[in-house]
């Protein structure tokens, strides 16, 4: 062997020039085993719930499981150059994201960071993504509505700013469109839309983008993303990622509505991490703290009193039932969480009733609180004649002979489902909902044919819109007096007698 002297001397020289007196303190650990997304690591004692640890090569990994000695935790990224005896270091920091006005119009992945192409996004604040909901003391009640411009939902199952409102249906029933349409109808409104996409496809994200983007809705809205591509890790997140983004804009004072897209696909990826944490599972093997999974984030959900600066969060979280199964596992514990729920039926969806609104089992907790008064008048005659319905429409289907009561009940609920039934990306404007509806209750419709009352709702309304401009105000501010129901009454009269013409 031949030593080389100088390149020996090069070495030591580069070291002591490189060397440093600055002793850096940090809490070092080391990986005991690595796969599946998993590291588990001994010798961080202090480590924190939900802490920031970082790898050798600058991978970061969220630390879930805190036992004794060792601590179970998740990649955030790939775990190719993760070896067992690397070293893990401790960040002191909890995961955080970045909030404030620049990430609207953006889309961002679940740590924050933009996915759209359009540059870095410069913020100036961080805000940890789990944070303790507001209390009792802090909140105001739910009294001012949140405007779906979805007449069935408006009408029957009204949602107010700071509700959870749960929107439940098997797959393709129509339940992203009818959130989507919700972050439509807040154009103008003042209200900041944050939407989450957990474990979707890549390019069901993109067409989500392109629709608020071409209704100009982008401009009001952060797209939060972690496709079913992204890890387990990111995918669990996401929610709470949205949710702190959201919260920094209701903190401020604004009015702020988030969507989970969905829940389901949440919990399912929170149960892989458990299990390859090895946390007992339990029923159909999601672990025991599943429905603290859920409750934490929908309880983040406020309207804020005024000494806290009045803003709120309203969430609309999704869930997708296998057959309608209502009382599965995630389904019922979400069910409980929230303020109510929003049914969708694949069976209504196929005859053709979209939005496939089952309005006998949804419910709005809240209630006449979230609506106008015009349409809280009118509102509770509309769910009885529509239930009433339902029951009569069974025998109808024998095509026995109805008596004559019997008969104009179906007559009218028949009218009522054609009312209900609405194109996607078309809100209508609450006043004109209450046209419609006065219409409905008052039987103002039942000589326009059936297959015509489509045509006549979308003349009435244009016609509405544009000649009683002070009528609408009327019923915006007044509620449905005697003076504006009678104009509403000619109104809807004169319209009749101009359409039959
Ligand atoms: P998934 O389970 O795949 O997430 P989903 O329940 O979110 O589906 P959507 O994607 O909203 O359902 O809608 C499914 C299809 O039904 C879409 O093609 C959509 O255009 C159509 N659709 C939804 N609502 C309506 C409606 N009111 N009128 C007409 N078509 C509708
Ligand atoms: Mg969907």
């Amino acid at each position: 062997m031949q030593l080389k002297p100088a390149e020996i001397i090069k070495v030591i020289k580069d070291q002591i020039d490189s060397y440093s007196d600055k002793v850096e303190l940090s809490d070092i650990g080391t990986i005991i085993s690595v796969g599946d997304g998993i590291v588990n690591v001994y010798g961080l004692d202090d480590c924190m719930a939900c802490e920031l640890l970082e790898f050798e090569d600058g991978t970061q990994a969220l630390a879930l499981n805190l036992e004794e000695d060792i601590i179970g935790a998740v990649v955030l990224g790939s775990c190719d150059n993760l070896k067992e005896g690397g070293n893990v270091k401790r960040t002191g920091k909890i995961v955080s994201v970045p909030v404030g006005d620049e990430l609207i119009g953006r889309v961002v992945g679940a740590l924050g960071a933009p996915i759209d192409g359009l540059g870095a996004i410069k913020t100036r604040e961080f805000r940890a993504i789990e944070s303790e909901a507001p209390g009792i003391i802090d909140r105001e009640h739910v009294n001012t509505p949140l405007e779906t411009g979805i007449k069935a939902i408006d009408a029957m199952i009204p949602i107010g700013k700071g509700q959870r409102e749960l929107i439940i249906g098997d797959r393709q029933t129509g339940k992203t469109t009818i959130a989507l349409d919700t972050i439509l109808n807040q154009k103008g409104k003042n209200v900041i839309c944050v939407y989450v996409a957990i474990g979707q496809k890549n390019s069901t994200v993109a067409k989500v983008v392109e629709t608020l983007r071409v209704n100009g809705a982008l401009d009001y809205t952060i797209v939060v993303s972690a496709t079913a591509a992204d890890s387990s890790a990111l995918q669990y997140i996401a929610p709470y990622t949205g949710c702190t983004m959201g919260e920094y804009f209701m903190r401020a004072g604004k009015d702020v509505l988030c969507v989970y897209d969905d829940l389901s696909k949440h919990a399912v990826a929170y149960r892989a991490i458990s299990l390859l944490l090895r946390k007992p599972p339990g029923r159909e093997a999601y672990p025991g703290d599943v429905f603290y999974l859920h409750s934490r984030l929908l309880e983040r959900a406020a309207r804020m009193n005024a000494q806290h600066g009045g803003g709120s969060l309203s969430a609309l979280p999704i869930i997708e039932t296998q057959a309608g199964d209502i009382s599965a596992y995630i389904p019922t514990n979400v069910i409980s969480i929230t303020d109510g729920q929003i049914f969708l039926e694949s069976e209504l969806f196929f005859s053709g009733v979209r939005p496939a609104v089952n309005p006998g089992i949804s419910v709005s907790r809240v209630g006449g609180h979230a609506q106008i008064k015009a349409m809280q008048k009118i509102s509770g005659t509309l769910r009885l004649l529509y239930s009433q319905f339902m029951e009569l429409q069974a025998f109808a289907q024998f095509g026995s002979d109805l008596d004559d009561v019997t008969r104009r009940k179906i007559e009218q609920g028949q009218r009522i489902l054609e009312v209900f039934k609405q194109d996607i990306n078309s809100p209508v404007r609450i006043e004109c909902q209450v046209i419609m509806v006065y219409a409905l209750v008052n039987h103002l419709l039942s000589d326009v044919d059936l297959s015509d009352i489509s045509k006549f709702e979308e003349g009435l309304i244009d016609h509405v819109t544009y000649n009683c401009k002070d009528l609408m105000a009327e019923i915006l501010q007044d509620g449905l007096t005697e003076p504006v129901e009678e104009k509403i009454r000619t109104v809807i009269v004169n319209y009749k007698n101009l359409f039959a013409a």
